[in-house]
């Protein structure tokens, strides 16, 4: 199995990780920061992803915060 960290803006595929499990990631995620547990999904075929965000998106997040508050509601 293997773990996709994906951007959740842009769609750009951040990192991967060839090993783990869903709940490897949850538990990883709730120690460092529980809210990003809701972003983690499971494929048919037993890869995880990881909606995150990418260093791009993060500073545009930084200077537009409205923006990305908004975009969020639409989707
Ligand atoms: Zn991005």
């Amino acid at each position: 199995m293997a773990i996709r960290y994906h951007c959740r803006h842009c769609e750009t595929e951040v990192g991967r990780l060839p090993f783990g499990s869903a709940e490897e990631v949850r538990t990883l995620h709730r120690l460092a920061d529980g809210e990003a547990v809701d972003f983690i999904t499971e494929e048919e075929d037993g890869e995880v992803t990881v909606q995150c965000i990418c260093e791009h998106c993060q500073q545009s997040l930084d200077r537009f915060p409205d923006y990305y508050a908004l975009q969020k509601w639409l989707q």
